[in-house]
């Protein structure tokens, strides 16, 4: 299931719009937990060494498995208010929990989850305003015009 979120700068006229969610691709690729190319896959999603290293750590733990739920969400830096788009799951062992903790590709603060499908997150995305990364203005708001459906 796979929704958008389209964005639109009021300064400078950029627009980029964000494919979030799981599309059929992820949900048949992610039925299998050992498989290895499910793991690159995963890999090339996440795009950091150190978060696949937690991630096959707690594999490898008794009863390790992976539960994508939400897949592609937006993130937002608070430090910079820089809007991004990452993969989020999580890695659940017997012991342990762990979902990835992606960093701001500006300034490397940590990124926070970014619920648009939230109505409060979304109707205060707006007051807000995100840093474009056209004009570098904090001025990006959602583009309300659009609604694309995708699978
Ligand atoms: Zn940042
Ligand atoms: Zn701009």
């Amino acid at each position: 299931m796979g929704s958008s979120f389209s964005v639109e700068c009021k300064e400078c006229g950029y627009q980029k719009d964000y494919y979030l969610g799981i599309g059929m691709l992820y949900g048949c690729l992610f039925s299998d937990r050992n498989d290895a190319a499910m793991m690159n896959f995963l890999s090339e999603l996440v795009d950091s060494k150190e978060i696949m290293r937690k991630v096959e750590h707690i594999l490898s733990m008794q009863n390790g498995c992976l539960d994508v739920r939400n897949g592609h969400m937006m993130y937002e830096c608070t430090q910079c208010r820089t809007l991004d788009k990452r993969f989020h799951f999580l890695v659940k062992a017997d012991s342990h929990e762990y979902e990835p903790e992606y960093l701001c590709s500006h300034c490397l603060a940590p990124l926070k989850i970014l619920d648009v499908e939230n109505a409060a997150v979304r109707s205060s995305f707006n007051s807000k305003g995100f840093s474009c990364p056209e004009c570098l203005r904090c001025t990006l708001v959602e583009d309300q015009s659009k609604i694309i459906c995708w699978d």
